[in-house]
């Protein structure tokens, strides 16, 4: 199995440090606001990744870290007048919420830094111990001069990074690439004793401090999207391996981008929608496909249209699934089964996957898988419904527990039982005329309305149709 590695710049063979166990730290949010669509897309490839590395037998431990001590949070603690543990608390609980929608496995642990202060402290203790950090009147900084070699993942020496980098000025800095590990407290900010005096963790070290607490002080695979290699995942590395004088990370992941007419989404450029309000309008699942659909490595354009298109896939996987649901609940003994290698679906996902998680691939293995499995149930009448527990093995293994691109659990039940297809209908019309009226509010109330009561709408040219989907 091949997993690229921004460290080397190469595909490698991924051999995790203690097989059957492998280590997998995400960089988390920072709970100040819903998180993004964006954001949606790191989480939601490292969820498939680790999905995967499950799927082949391995025991992950995945953890993801909620950074809820920041200038953001305190900023806006200050606009909203609250404390900034209820701003933290708030976006937390959001993010808790939302990942679950996205139907994101829940990580093993979910660390916050300010419950890992002393840790981090003790990260900085060492640090300063050695020569790595110094104090400028309450505020610790790391000298970069004194780790040879940073800037080794992201490549550039240190020049280069001088010149090119937002790095903060500050004047009591040694050098402008120095960054800071420990803030001296200013009035009305949260803080904490320190052998420096009273103050709070910089941003980087939490990382370093927490991955090591839960993983290690080596750890097999650490991800972020792009922005992070520098200087968070560089920093965090100097960090670490000054501290702890070993390897911290063998194989560094990096997700790429989600922009928005080709500019990155972003928080501070105000360019995003956030992940619940895409939820709104269209199933985890299509969200999830729309994703995995391009490599986790690239940049993706966010659009209405491709997110459509990523939903009329899903509709093709989930029409299926009803129909195996269905064949299965009728429990038919024919002697019909027809020929169908599904072995051969399985060993090409699995190839696809093995080539650095090929999603994009994949998700063409299940598409050719539906194909051919409705082309043999168009052809024969009164199949036995062995054949669709294999159907239905497959679709279950691959695009649910790996990609998370359809929820079979339940599809056969009842689906919605408390409203039904008049009401329904009725609804449509409501939206038709709301829309007609250029009340699209309206329209997409009543649309969201319809979501959460899972069913999902398709406009096609002749008129408006609809589907139940399964919903917890
Ligand atoms: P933040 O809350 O900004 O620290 O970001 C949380 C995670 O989302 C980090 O792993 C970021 O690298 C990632 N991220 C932020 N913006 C984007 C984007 N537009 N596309 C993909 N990932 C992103
Ligand atoms: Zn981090």
């Amino acid at each position: 199995m091949k997993i690229y590695n921004t460290f080397t710049k190469t595909k490698e063979e991924f051999q995790p440090l203690n097989p059957p166990n492998v280590t997998m730290y995400m960089c988390g949010p920072t709970v100040y606001n819903y998180f993004h669509i964006g954001n949606a897309r790191s989480f939601v490839m490292a969820d498939i990744v680790r999905r995967y590395l499950e799927y082949k037998g391995f025991h992950v431990k995945f953890i993801m870290n909620i950074t809820d001590v920041d200038d953001n949070i305190i900023n806006k603690a200050f606009e909203e007048k609250k404390s900034t543990i209820d701003v933290a608390d708030f976006y937390a609980e959001a993010f808790f919420e939302d990942v679950k929608k996205l139907r994101m496995k829940e990580a093993n642990f979910y660390p916050k830094a300010t419950l890992h202060i002393s840790e981090m402290i003790g990260v900085i203790k060492r640090l300063e111990e050695k020569g790595f950090a110094y104090n400028v009147n309450g505020n610790v900084f790391y000298d970069v001069s004194k780790f040879s070699d940073y800037g080794k993942l992201s490549g550039k020496n240190t020049n280069d990074l001088e010149s090119g980098a937002r790095v903060d000025v500050n004047e009591e800095k040694k050098n402008p690439l120095d960054f800071t590990l420990w803030k001296k407290a200013k009035d009305g900010e949260p803080s904490w004793d320190s052998p420096w005096g009273k103050g709070r963790p910089g941003w980087h070290i939490e990382c370093s401090a927490m991955s090591t607490k839960h993983l290690g002080k080596s750890i097999d695979i650490h991800a972020g999207g792009n922005d992070l290699i520098f200087p968070h995942h560089e920093n965090e590395i100097a960090q670490s391996e000054a501290c702890f004088e070993q390897k911290f990370v063998k194989y560094w992941m990096h997700f790429g981008f989600l922009n928005i007419q080709n500019e990155k989404m972003s928080k501070s450029l105000g360019n995003f929608f956030t992940a619940r309000e895409v939820l709104d309008k269209y199933p985890a699942e299509a969200i999830r496909l729309f994703f995995a659909q391009t490599n986790y490595g690239g940049p993706l354009n966010f659009s209405d249209e491709l997110l459509n298109s990523a939903q009329k896939g899903y509709e093709k996987i989930l029409n299926l699934a009803e129909k195996i649901e269905r064949e299965i609940k009728l429990n038919s003994r024919s002697a019909v089964i027809p020929e169908f290698d599904v072995k051969k679906y399985y060993s090409d996902f699995e190839k696809v996957m093995d080539d650095d998680f090929n999603s994009p691939q994949a998700v063409a293995v299940i598409f050719d898988f539906i194909r051919a499995t409705n082309k043999i149930i168009a052809e024969n009448d009164n199949i036995d419904s062995n054949f669709y527990h294999g159907l239905k093995q497959f679709l279950k293994k691959t695009a649910e527990n790996v990609l998370g691109i359809i929820h079979l659990d339940g599809l056969s039940n009842e689906l919605n039982p408390n409203i039904d297809n008049e009401q329904i209908e009725l609804l449509i019309k409501k939206r038709d005329m709301a829309k007609k009226e250029k009340d699209f509010i309206l329209a997409d109330q009543i649309r969201t309305e319809l979501i959460n009561l899972g069913i999902i709408l398709q406009d096609n040219k002749t008129g408006t149709t609809f589907k139940k989907i399964n919903v917890k």
